[in-house]
């Protein structure tokens, strides 16, 4: 799309037009939206007809589709069917009350996982190691772009005031776009997402929702769904969402996905020494868990701005500048949970959550 003829005004959508036909009878038949995560880590999502409503959401109800892998960057032209296999249901807040979205994983022709299906790993890990009671909460940080990909409500040419006011700030001129915010939030309640909570980040037009606690593979699920309710709320605002880590360079905070992580292990008396060992592990894994932590965070871990430098591996009790933070009330109670600050806001969750399990409790073939 050609940036300059990029206004709000021909992208955005029309709700008065739309809500002329939003209630009209569906005589009985139900809209299901399936989701796919593609090869450079966006959603894509296509529609179908369904006859009838199926019974209590059960992913295994729902009909097996595909799509065009070749144009998705997923499948090569001359065998470019990619299988969707259902895994989640959800009620769809964009066409209530009775429509659902579907998150289906990518499976070729074969019947081998896709590529960049990297949640068929993280079922498996998570089910060889589900005794331990794997608890995840995710701090999902993003970036509101408008049109022209420059932050919004940045000028044009220059910069706004330096970072400070910004942070869980209040009023004209501190935040920009809150309402993509909270109609993120209401979306995700809607849908049963397990959103705990939102703020407004350090650097302006940046924000962050956390998800969780999640179970096992529930987390990447949930996080995957998440982000797609944000692009298509953002989507009604003519607005980009960017999960890009260090979106502008230099005197500004980069964007993280900070994950919080423990066990029925670690949440009972005397869970310090659990969340220790895992350290330990974790401090031995340092390089491979960076590998899948996200592209370009060698921008963001630089030591400064809140985080640890990439190449070291730290923690510390109530340290926002290490790999692993202890929260503070953990430490005094003795038990509770950690947090990984390694993470990039572009990360796969089904890898880091994959990761954390295999480090902490082995590999599937171990
Ligand atoms: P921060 O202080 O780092 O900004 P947040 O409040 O943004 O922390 O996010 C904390 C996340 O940790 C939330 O998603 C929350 O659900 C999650 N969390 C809380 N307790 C646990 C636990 N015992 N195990 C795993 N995650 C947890
Ligand atoms: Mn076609
Ligand atoms: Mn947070
Ligand atoms: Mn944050
Ligand atoms: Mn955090």
């Amino acid at each position: 799309m050609d940036s300059q003829q990029a206004t709000k005004e021909s992208f955005a959508s029309n709700a008065a037009v739309l809500a002329k036909f939003r209630d009209l009878d569906q005589r009985g038949k139900i809209m299901a939206e399936y989701i796919w995560i593609d090869a450079e880590g966006n959603t894509r999502s296509k529609s179908r007809t369904l006859e009838e409503k199926p019974e209590g959401y059960k992913p295994e109800d729902l009909p097996i589709w595909n799509f065009d892998g070749s144009s998705t960057g997923q499948a090569p032209g001359d065998n470019s069917d990619v299988y969707l296999k259902p895994v989640a249901v959800y009620p769809d807040p964009f066409r209530p009350p009775h429509n659902i979205l579907v998150l289906a994983e990518c499976w070729d022709a074969d019947d081998t996982p896709n590529k960049y299906n990297h949640r068929h790993e993280c079922v498996k890990l998570m089910e060889l190691h589900a005794k331990h009671e794997p608890w995840f909460g995710l701090e999902q940080e993003y970036t509101l772009l408008d049109l022209n990909d420059r932050p919004y409500g940045w000028p044009q040419n220059g910069y706004p005031a330096p970072q400070g006011p910004y942070y869980c700030g209040v009023g004209a001129g501190k935040v920009v776009m809150r309402d993509i915010v909270e109609a993120h939030y209401r979306a995700c309640l809607y849908a049963g997402v397990k959103i705990s909570g939102t703020n407004a980040e350090v650097m302006p037009a940046q924000w962050e929702f956390q998800v969780g606690p999640c179970t096992g593979i529930e987390m990447g699920d949930q996080l995957w769904l998440a982000r797609f309710l944000l692009d298509r709320v953002a989507e009604e605002f003519a607005v980009k969402v960017s999960l890009d880590p260090k979106p502008i360079p230099g005197d500004w905070n980069g964007a993280g996905l900070h994950s919080n992580f423990s066990t029925v292990e670690m949440r009972k008396e005397g869970g310090m020494k659990h969340i220790e060992a895992a350290i330990k592990k974790l401090e031995g894994r340092h390089k491979e868990h960076i590998a899948v932590y996200g592209e370009g965070n060698e921008k963001r871990l630089t030591g400064r701005h809140e985080t640890g430098a990439i190449d070291t591996f730290t923690y510390g009790v109530a340290n926002r500048g290490a790999s692993i933070r202890i929260p503070r009330e953990c430490a005094a109670k003795g038990y509770g949970y950690f947090e990984d600050r390694r993470p990039a806001s572009n990360a796969d969750p089904y890898l880091i959550t994959g990761i954390i399990m295999e480090t902490c409790f082995g590999a599937v073939d171990d």
